[in-house]
């Protein structure tokens, strides 16, 4: 992964992000939800998290789930900047919580909207610069919907998790193959 630290931890955040929406499931279901998703993706910095934020980091995750299944290249560039244009962005190093050196984009007093918009906006807006966006991925099981990150070397994972999407696949392909011929 040619990413840094921050960075890959920016894309991650954005991902988990579009995945409490993807599968029919609504993973961002109350402010509760919300709450412990800040807590687990360590979003620093918010206020208290109001029903007004719930409903626009659901706004934001469209937005951001339309990025990543943009078409073609000239499409996301389009989306991403409109994102970035509404976003406050202020770039600012820091050290906090024991974290290496790396910088912040959200501004002072940003809304946990906010902070995600200027944070994962800047991250994706890097991967299109880096020309790595095809590491961005749709999983390959048609009714999952999950994207993910490809860290992979070569570039060639295809699932969501081996361990669930990827077994599915498998075992369906298995039972193809021994489908008597008759
Ligand atoms: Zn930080
Ligand atoms: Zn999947």
């Amino acid at each position: 992964m040619p990413f840094g630290h921050d960075m890959v931890f920016s894309l991650t955040t954005v991902v988990e992000l579009i995945n409490t929406g993807t599968g029919g499931r609504e993973g961002l279901g109350d402010v509760r939800e919300l709450e412990d998703f800040v807590r687990r993706r360590m979003v620093s910095g918010v206020p208290e998290i109001t029903p007004a934020d719930l409903a626009a980091v659901r706004e934001l995750r469209e937005a951001f789930h339309e990025v990543f299944t943009a078409p073609d290249r000239a499409t996301r560039v389009r989306l991403l900047n409109t994102l970035l244009g509404r976003t406050r962005i202020t770039p600012r190093l820091t050290e906090h919580d024991g974290f290496p050196l790396h910088v912040h984009y959200f501004a002072p007093g940003a809304t946990v909207a906010e902070h995600l918009a200027a944070d994962c906006g800047v991250a994706l807006a890097h991967v299109l610069v880096e020309d790595e966006w095809e590491r961005l991925r749709t999983c390959a099981v048609p009714d999952c919907g999950q994207v993910f990150v490809d860290e992979s070397r070569n570039r060639s994972r295809v699932y969501c998790d081996s361990r669930t999407c990827g077994n599915r696949m498998h075992v369906a392909a298995y039972r193809a193959r021994r489908r008597p011929v008759s």
